[in-house]
């Protein structure tokens, strides 16, 4: 496994490997590795000749009030993990090789990146989509593999893709889970004992819409499910508050309110619940075959 620090060195191999007619699979993730972001390197691993990981906590998709300082990192564990899932590159450059002094371009995708995620951590997208088109630029990869767990964000890049003619595969893997259904995060090294117990709530609350919803019938509106979601939430004592409980259609992430008129695809059930000062966000995705 090789190390690479610099855009530029990056580049020139991708495009001899390319020249060589190697498939590249792409794994970008900001480091602090758990499960879920090993789940992403097997699944590419199986797919490619080589593969790259990227470890790179990006400061435009924080905003001025976020955890960017603070955000957790590791390298020399992350470099094991990595070594361990057979990754052959790690792409791990310092914040002047992204953004250079005087750096001054940005991918803004419209629309899908004004609601849920959006309202609350604004520009957040525009950092995203940048790094990724960036990212994409330099490794030149075949395909890139996301987690489902960032519902929004891979919305946002599918669309990035489709609209901007990329040349790369999105491919996308399921959310992996503790054993009492949170979601893995690097965020979650933040929460507390207590918060840690409570959070297990957002999975429950998400198993419970999904119960109800595969039982509903169609007269009845989401309201009531989310309200109950609301409930069961802040029933917990460390829950601090919750940003948004959200029904929407899985890719153009329209807003659904009943299911009257969606009675075929999939339906993204999505939050955002803060535990002091830990936001968590968390999603599942109903199959609707009516
Ligand atoms: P991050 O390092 O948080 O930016 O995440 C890098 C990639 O790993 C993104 O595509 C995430 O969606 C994905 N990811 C993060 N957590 C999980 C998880 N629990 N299960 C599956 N994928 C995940």
């Amino acid at each position: 496994m090789k190390i690479l620090r610099t855009p530029r060195s990056v580049n020139k191999l991708s495009t001899r490997l390319r020249s060589e007619g190697k498939i590249i699979g792409f794994v970008p993730t900001m480091g602090y590795l758990h499960e879920g972001h090993l789940s992403l390197m097997r699944t590419a691993r199986k797919k490619c000749d080589s593969l790259f990981v990227s470890i790179f906590v990006n400061p435009a998709q924080f905003g001025p009030r976020e955890d960017f300082s603070e955000y957790p990192r590791n390298f020399r564990r992350d470099k094991q993990l990595c070594e361990k899932q057979k990754v052959d590159f790690i792409f791990y450059p310092q914040v002047n090789e992204i953004y250079p002094h005087g750096y001054s371009t940005y991918v803004e995708v419209e629309n899908i990146t004004n609601i849920l995620e959006g309202v609350h951590r604004p520009g957040h997208f525009k950092g995203v989509a940048t790094v990724v088109l960036k990212l994409f630029n330099i490794i030149q990869p075949h395909f890139a593999i996301f987690g489902q767990k960032d519902a929004q964000q891979l919305a946002v890049i599918r669309k990035m893709v489709n609209d901007l003619n990329l040349n790369v595969k999105i491919i996308s893997n399921p959310t992996i889970r503790e054993k009492d259904g949170l979601a893995m995060s690097s965020r979650n090294v933040y929460l507390n004992t207590e918060q840690r117990q409570d959070a297990s709530v957002l999975y429950k609350a998400l198993k419970y819409a999904e119960r109800k919803i595969l039982k509903l019938d169609y007269n009845d509106d989401l309201d009531f499910i989310k309200k109950q979601m609301w409930k069961l939430i802040k029933s917990r004592a460390t829950v601090t508050d919750i940003d948004y409980i959200s029904f929407n259609e899985a890719d153009s992430l329209k807003e659904i309110k009943t299911l009257r008129n969606f009675r075929k695809g999939r339906l993204l059930i999505s939050l955002a619940v803060r535990f002091g000062k830990v936001r968590l966000i968390d999603n599942l995705i109903v199959p609707i075959k009516h």
